[in-house]
């Protein structure tokens, strides 16, 4: 089978099949507003980026990955104001948390990470080609916006994420907020003109001075980075309305041709089955998480525990989950490593059966729950065989290859440790001193290894470190 994903514009689960047969595939992912720390339900949304990503590496497509940052919108400027700073110095603090962040979840960085104050030219571009087009106008306020009349003149439709009805559709309604009630059809704004709370927040243009709305941002970088028409568009399910569906309109308004081919929502996430509040005490950034003594990989392997079109319920317990589920692995991947030593640093071929099954689960629209189910069945078998004593170094060496494979995909292993120089060298001492039968002093660097953690294991090659 070939891979198949979730389109929301067709409501179907489709064949994959990119823009470009060579094999590359563009793919932009609505990064985050950087007004605040990062939530774990936005984490959710990155991850599964991630997890898209990763996957069609794995399925050999050549990705040109592209995540923005919204460094000025409403909210933004809001804080800016609140706050008696600078755009650039107030936004800088939570971009450069939102990348440790990343970090910590081993997310893959993307190609292109453009930042939307970079871009005011790009989204002045489109803007006038809408006003050229007319399908966007200057209202009373000075601001500009996007007509959806016009744009239906045009033959184009507006709703193709979300089914819209038009009949209660408010004739001549405008909005200028960057967030707006769902499934309100109303004019948005493109270009917004200068007001007194927008401080030192302006450019200029050719229609005065101010600032971009919240959705050309997103037409503009993308379009930039992957052309006018490209693959992948991705975001949480409350990007759908109203911010995807005016990306697609402005797109395609401006250059008369199709966005994208396919867009991927991720679901949300709940804390213990309600939406994140703080006034409910359940809500978390990455870091009250890592501060009660998780880790990164726990985190990440909860959050792909569950398809990403379902809502996701994080709970404490299921962290809990994460952790035992984490230990298994790790502790098979270790006796799989012991088992291989023998083998030397030979390349060995992945053992193929555990892939098939892994890469059929994902290819069905990204199946995480099938797939993990695939992963735990090989580790049992992988333990019932080191039990049995019916694992050899080369069969090791293979079925560790096929972790490592897969792990490129799941991202959560733990990499082998090695031991610092300096014991590496006590060890060395100690073979010394065994030689020369003083077994007093070879005791005594047993010991002070044991105190640093770290146990002697006689291999056929020789005494090795390993994590006690
Ligand atoms: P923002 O920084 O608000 O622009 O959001 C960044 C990303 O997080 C967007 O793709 C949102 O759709 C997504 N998001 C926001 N809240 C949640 C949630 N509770 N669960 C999953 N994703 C979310
Ligand atoms: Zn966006």
């Amino acid at each position: 089978m070939a891979l198949h994903l979730h389109n929301t514009l067709s409501r179907k689960v489709e064949p994959f099949e990119p823009l470009d047969p060579d094999g590359s595939v563009g793919m932009y992912c609505c990064g985050p507003t950087v007004h605040d720390f990062a939530h774990i339900g936005n984490f959710r949304t990155f991850v599964f980026a991630d997890l898209v990503r990763r996957y069609l590496e794995f399925r050999g497509y050549d990705v040109n990955h592209v995540m923005n940052i919204t460094d000025v919108e409403d909210k933004i400027i809001r804080r800016v104001r609140e706050q008696n700073t600078t755009l650039t110095e107030y936004t800088a603090q939570y971009e450069d948390a939102f990348f440790a962040d990343l970090k910590v979840l081993n997310c893959t960085e993307a190609h292109h990470i453009p930042k939307a104050t970079d871009h005011i030219p790009e989204m002045i571009d489109i803007i006038s080609k809408l006003m050229e087009r007319g399908i966007a106008y200057q209202a009373s306020d000075q601001s500009i916006y996007f007509s959806i009349e016009n744009y239906q003149g045009c033959g184009c439709q507006y709703g193709r994420l979300v089914k819209l009805n038009f009949e209660e559709m408010r004739q001549g309604e405008r909005v200028s907020d960057d967030e707006y009630e769902k499934e309100s059809v109303a004019d948005f704004a493109l270009w917004k003109a200068r007001t007194e709370e927008d401080g030192e927040v302006y450019w200029p243009s050719p229609w005065g001075e101010g600032r971009p709305g919240w959705h050309i941002e997103c037409s503009a970088m993308s379009m930039k980075l992957l052309g006018t028409s490209f693959d992948l568009h991705l975001g949480g399910e409350d990007l759908a309305f109203p911010h995807h569906e005016d990306e697609i309109a402005q797109s395609e308004g401006a250059t008369g041709k199709p966005f994208v081919k396919y867009w991927l929502h991720g679901a949300h996430l709940l804390v213990e089955g309600k939406k994140m509040s703080k006034s409910l005490g359940n809500f978390f950034t990455l870091r009250d998480l890592i501060e009660k003594g998780y880790d990164g990989r726990e985190v990440r392997q909860l959050m792909i525990s569950a398809h990403y079109r379902e809502t996701f319920n994080f709970t404490m317990a299921g962290l809990d989950g994460a952790h035992t589920a984490m230990a298994r692995i790790d502790e098979c991947v270790a006796k799989l490593r012991d088992a291989k030593a023998d083998a030397g640093d030979v390349t060995a071929e992945p053992s193929a059966e555990v892939i098939e099954k892994f890469t059929a689960a994902l290819d069905d629209d990204l199946n995480v729950s099938s797939a993990w189910g695939v992963v735990f069945d090989w580790v049992r078998d992988c333990n019932r065989r080191l039990a049995e004593n019916q694992m050899d170094a080369a069969t090791a060496a293979a079925e560790l290859a096929a972790w490592e494979r897969i792990d490129t995909v799941l991202g959560v292993g733990k990499a082998e440790e090695e031991a610092p120089k300096e014991l590496t060298a006590l060890l060395e001492e100690r073979a010394e001193a065994r030689a020369a039968k003083d077994f007093a002093r070879a005791d005594a660097i047993r010991d002070e290894l044991a105190e640093k953690g770290w146990a002697i294991e006689d291999t056929a090659k020789g005494a090795k470190l390993k994590r006690l």
